[in-house]
């Protein structure tokens, strides 16, 4: 049987995109891949990310609802998707962290003719970055710079082990880089999070903070960076002394950051509170800040936010100015929304039950490569191609770099961008 070797394919699991995976084919199958972690052998091999040995179960067919779901042609879910959308006042398009740019251009395409609801997942958090960032007059510093140069490394309210686990192989601990020769004999790390971690074995110091309450331990940072007294923080005064004293002593250092600063509804104020420390650092040294990204092109989403609207929160086209409605995310306003297009994601998972109840009440057209917990509760469900696996596509890193996926697997099913593009043409 013929094997075809594919060299340097980007892998598609994470923000991290790894650009040197080696994949052998034979029969339309991977055979073997070389250079990836679990979670991208995962994806290769359609098996469950945290359990491995089992596989992920395919949608099969497009399905619509009758009493139960009932297997139909791809134009007939079209069909019924496009009349769902067509009766809706305010539908939410959701999602797309796991698609292509493209298809994430037809999506924004698609709520802008319905006057609808844009929110890439994630935005709870990456929406108040942007923002700050775009006022700060900060840029996003490459990973390959951080591989280069950081000596300190901060890894706050996010677990790279978990979310994006060859980073810091390639970027930030493990590699050597030009100026830090021995790797990760010339850095180090610290940890902040609620919770230990596997990566406070290999960090200096972790740092313990109560959930949503990150602010205040930055605030104490920012005090003392400034020689102010600090009287009143409660929590680990000397592993914040500790980190402060090698923070400020950096030659570079580098916060990579995560979902832990959206806890108990406080993401604005942490991402802010985190911004003004990173600009406090830079009076005394060189730090930059970059979020780290579990789905793999939740960046091409703000990309395509800033780029078509000049904001990164998601959109209400329903309003004049849709990028300045007011509201962080919708999340808080659900009960506006009657039918939802959901791609690549599982707010059923995902959501706190509170929103994903509200879900329950209104039509859903789901378009996702696999059974979650999401398709059974939908009216429309369509299978795709996976991206970077079944179907070509562009993704934005995390530092913003824009890669090119390949595809190594032939398939039936329509990419998510194709299906997008057969609503939105019959919408307009
Ligand atoms: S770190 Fe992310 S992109 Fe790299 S191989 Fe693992 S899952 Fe794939």
């Amino acid at each position: 049987m013929a094997e075809t070797l594919y060299e340097s394919v980007i892998c598609p699991s994470c923000g991290c995109l790894c650009d040197d995976i080696d994949v052998v084919v034979a029969d339309n199958k991977v055979k073997s891949i070389r250079n990836v972690c679990q979670w991208g052998i995962n994806k290769f091999f359609f098996t469950k990310k945290f359990t491995s040995t089992v596989k992920r179960g395919r949608v099969e067919r497009p399905m619509v609802r009758e009493n139960n779901l009932v297997e139909t042609d791809y134009e007939t879910a079209v069909s019924r998707a496009v009349d769902i959308l067509k009766c809706s006042r305010k539908p939410l398009v959701y999602g797309l962290t796991n698609s292509g740019y493209y298809a994430q251009n037809v999506a924004l395409d698609i709520a802008r003719v319905l006057k609808g609801w844009f929110e890439p997942r994630k935005a709870v958090l990456l929406s108040p970055y942007y923002s700050a960032m775009k006022n700060s007059g900060f840029y996003i510093a490459p990973l390959d710079e951080v591989r280069n140069s950081a000596d300190v490394i901060v890894y706050w309210g996010c677990n790279p082990v978990h979310s994006t686990p060859k980073h810091l192989a390639r970027y930030s601990l493990y590699p050597r880089g030009r100026c830090k020769e021995r790797g990760n004999l010339d850095r180090v790390v610290f940890t902040v999070d609620v919770a230990e971690n596997e990566l406070v074995r290999m960090s200096r110091r972790y740092l313990m903070v109560e959930p949503g309450t990150d602010f205040l331990a930055m605030e104490t940072m920012i005090k003392l960076l400034k020689n102010e007294k600090v009287e009143d923080y409660e929590g680990d005064i000397a592993a914040i002394q500790d980190m402060v004293q090698y923070m400020a002593r950096a030659a570079y250092g580098a916060i990579f950051f995560g979902l832990g600063l959206s806890r108990n509804g406080n993401a604005v104020r942490n991402v802010e509170t985190l911004m003004t420390l990173v600009k406090e650092l830079n009076q005394k040294t060189r730090f930059v800040i970059v979020p780290l990204y579990d789905d793999f092109n939740t960046n091409g989403a703000m990309q395509l936010l800033l780029r078509e609207l000049g904001s990164p929160v998601p959109a209400d086209f329903s309003c004049d100015h849709p990028a300045d409605h007011g509201m962080p995310t919708l999340l808080e306003n659900l009960h506006e929304i009657d039918a939802a297009l959901v791609v690549g994601e599982d707010p059923f998972w995902s959501m706190p039950s509170e929103h994903s109840d509200q879900l329950k009440k209104i039509p859903i057209i789901l378009i996702d490569p696999f059974w979650t917990r999401t398709t059974n509760k939908c009216q429309v469900v369509f299978p795709t191609a996976i991206t970077g696996v079944e179907a070509e596509g562009i993704a934005y890193r995390m530092d913003g770099l824009p890669l090119k996926l390949r595809k190594v697997l032939e398939t039936d099913y329509p990419s998510d961008e194709v299906i997008l593009e057969d609503i939105y043409h019959r919408l307009s």
